[in-house]
């Protein structure tokens, strides 16, 4: 993963206390190795070549992020979409590349996620039509930072916070304390818009300012892509979910991101034990109804 991980816990000695440290970074590897799209030979890699073909059994990790994929496409209306892909990968924001329009007419009708075809009993995934690019950089990291709080309560541990660029996960509380969680100033790398005391949570931001580059035109051309138009979405800045846990936080960041404001809180008031923080493009914050404080008068 191209992406900084941090873990911050408390162990009972020093032994302890590097075991757990590699094995939480252990479950990152794996995980990279399964779902990165950047490797030929990851699991997803292969599951890309393979499913226009016919079902192709996938592993057990593979299967729930797939699963929870779907969800939060239903869920969001089709807003997050992992066969965005299909067009993605004509973006380079390092080299500051863009597809064409003519490169997105053609490739958009690749890309809708009824056309992956999850059978449960089966474990199997099949695409319904060939040339679709599954891409799961919208919810794999948290799917991984859950993996990783599993490994720290199996070694014990009861306090920790565990973070992958914009997912994070808090186990218990700082030790009698909140932990507390700053959401960038989306223009700024050294300030916080707010900061949260939380514990037990899930955290996930998705923001433009992650990967981008300013086109020709003066646009800012970000990773966060609408699969109605296969171009980075506008109107928003940053959004942050609350949630129990980083796989479902992490999907519906993204989804959030794309819906806009109104539309996403509108998704987050449904669901209940998450909430939502959206800075809009003019800089505005909005936020659901568990985050507002209770009125005195
Ligand atoms: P990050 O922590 O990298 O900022 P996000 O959760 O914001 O991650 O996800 C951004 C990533 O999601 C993009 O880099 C891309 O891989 C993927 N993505 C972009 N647009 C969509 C979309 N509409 N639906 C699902 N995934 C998307
Ligand atoms: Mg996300």
């Amino acid at each position: 993963m191209t992406t900084p991980v941090e873990l911050e816990f408390w162990a009972e000695d020093k032994a302890l206390a590097d075991r757990v440290g590699q094995e939480v970074l252990a479950v990152f590897h794996q995980v990279d190795e399964q779902m990165s799209r950047y490797r030929e030979d990851s699991e997803v890699s292969r599951l890309n070549r393979n499913a226009a073909n016919g079902p192709v059994t996938v592993s057990d990790g593979l299967f729930q992020v797939l699963d929870k994929a779907r969800e939060v496409s239903i869920l969001s209306d089709g807003a997050f979409d992992i066969t965005f892909g299909s067009v993605g990968y004509l973006y380079d924001f390092r080299a500051g590349k863009k597809p064409t329009e003519e490169e997105l007419r053609s490739g958009l009708p690749r890309v809708n996620f009824r056309d992956v075809i999850l059978d449960r009993d089966a474990q199997t995934v099949e695409f319904r039509q060939t040339g679709i690019r599954v891409d799961l950089g919208g919810i794999a990291k948290g799917y991984a930072v859950d993996l990783g709080i599993e490994r720290l309560v199996s070694l014990g541990i009861r306090h920790a916070r565990l973070s992958a660029g914009g997912d994070m996960r808090l186990l218990g509380d700082k030790r009698g304390r909140p932990w507390y969680v700053g959401i960038r100033d989306p223009r700024s790398e050294r300030r916080n818009a707010v900061v949260l005391p939380l514990e037990d949570v899930a955290v996930s931001t998705s923001g433009d300012y992650e990967r981008f580059f300013v086109d020709e035109a003066g646009e800012r051309v970000h990773h966060i892509l609408s699969p109605e138009t296969g171009k980075s979405v506008q109107g928003v800045q940053s959004v942050t979910i609350i949630g129990e846990d980083a796989l479902t936080t992490d999907g519906l960041s993204t989804a959030v991101f794309v819906l806009g404001p109104a539309k996403g809180l509108e998704m987050i008031e449904r669901l209940p034990g998450i909430d939502v923080v959206v800075i809009d493009d003019q800089r505005m914050m909005h936020v659901s109804e568990g985050l507002v404080p209770p009125q005195t008068d």
